[in-house]
């Protein structure tokens, strides 16, 4: 039995037992992350990454009312011959003091305190309302929306996806989803099914930054998916490293031989996306294609891009 040990003293961290015990706390989680078995004291600094996460959770409460959110949408291009397949949406908060939020900087408070589920309810009608909207202008654009483990988790998670693209009257086949490598790895049986049965009415599924995690291969060879996305760090150095490259395309070969496609992220340069055509890879999405976009920025790209090809 190890112990991780979390000190506050009175009355610098605080005065009433229920400070002193926050401070406690919050020293004994710092203990933990730092790698267990130890002791920590509170301190000033713990103190302010407490008032921040508080800061952000209540920041981020009133996003979610307030219209803060907004999607922006990055292209993915086969290798073969350079039409967009699908274009992937992506988070953004219009923060009102701090300007643009990333995602990495409130995603995980957002699963942390269960706001997620209501946020990602916000992504998916609105993808939902693109796809059929964008139907409408003439774009037949598949969407791939990033669905985090704790919005699966939620019972109702799929009924409301099926009501929010009925209600947009959007087809499935013009949706994809994007479940992280080590969310596939975890999923219930119940989940499973439920993905299958989405899939059967023509949405198509993608693991998401595959070589971050630990994949099971016989689990991912049984998983009701279409394709498979390369994390940037599995093909930073194809262009540079003769190890990267062989490592690349011995993991495309295994996404093949699953029945799936290969979809290379984050392609920042031209030699990287020429060496993943030549060992094999089908899709590829990253700054080198296009940064994400605005949706009207998307359509205006989407349109020329004919143009770009013929040009060369
Ligand atoms: P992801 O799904 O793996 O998305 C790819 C990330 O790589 C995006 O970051 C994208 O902007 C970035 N990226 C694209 N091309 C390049 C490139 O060439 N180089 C580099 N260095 N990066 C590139 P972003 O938009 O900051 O999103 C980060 C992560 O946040 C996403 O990773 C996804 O896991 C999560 N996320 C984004 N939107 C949502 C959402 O609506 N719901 C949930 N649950 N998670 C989301
Ligand atoms: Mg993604
Ligand atoms: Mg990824």
């Amino acid at each position: 039995i190890g112990a991780s040990i979390g000190i506050a003293l009175r009355p610098d961290h605080g005065t009433t037992l229920t400070e002193l015990m926050r401070a406690a706390d919050a020293a004994m989680y710092h203990a933990k992350a730092r790698g267990r078995g130890r002791a920590e004291h509170f301190s000033e600094t713990l103190a302010a990454e407490m008032a921040d996460r508080s800061q952000l959770e209540s920041d981020l409460r009133d996003a979610v009312g307030r219209d803060q959110f907004t999607l922006v949408y990055q292209p993915q291009i086969a290798c073969n011959d350079g039409r967009i397949v699908a274009a992937e949406a992506l988070l953004r908060w219009r923060h009102p003091r701090l300007g643009l939020k990333l995602p990495g900087s409130f995603i995980k408070r957002a699963e942390e305190t269960g706001l997620i589920v209501e946020i990602g309810e916000w992504v998916i009608e609105t993808v939902a309302d693109t796809i059929a909207r964008w139907s409408r202008m003439g774009i037949e654009q598949r969407l791939a929306v990033n669905i985090s483990p704790r919005q699966l988790d939620h019972a109702q998670f799929f009924r409301r996806l099926r009501d929010a693209m009925r209600v947009a009257n959007a087809p499935a086949r013009l949706l994809e989803l994007e479940i992280t490598e080590t969310m596939a790895m975890h999923c219930s049986d119940d989940v499973i099914e439920a993905i299958a049965a989405l899939r059967a009415d023509g949405a198509s599924i993608a693991i998401d930054d595959f070589g971050t995690g630990y994949s099971n291969l016989a689990r991912l060879r049984d998983l009701p998916i279409d394709r498979v996305k390369l994390d940037r760090s599995l093909i930073e150095f194809v262009a540079d490293k003769a190890q990267a490259r062989t490592i690349a395309q011995a993991v495309i070969g295994l996404i093949h031989g699953l029945g799936c496609e290969a979809v290379a992220e984050g392609i920042e340069t031209q030699a990287q996306a020429e060496v993943l055509r030549i060992i094999g890879c089908d899709i590829i999405q990253g700054y080198a294609v296009a940064q994400p976009m605005a949706e009207d920025d998307f359509i205006a790209w989407a349109r020329d891009l004919p143009r770009q090809a013929a040009a060369g």
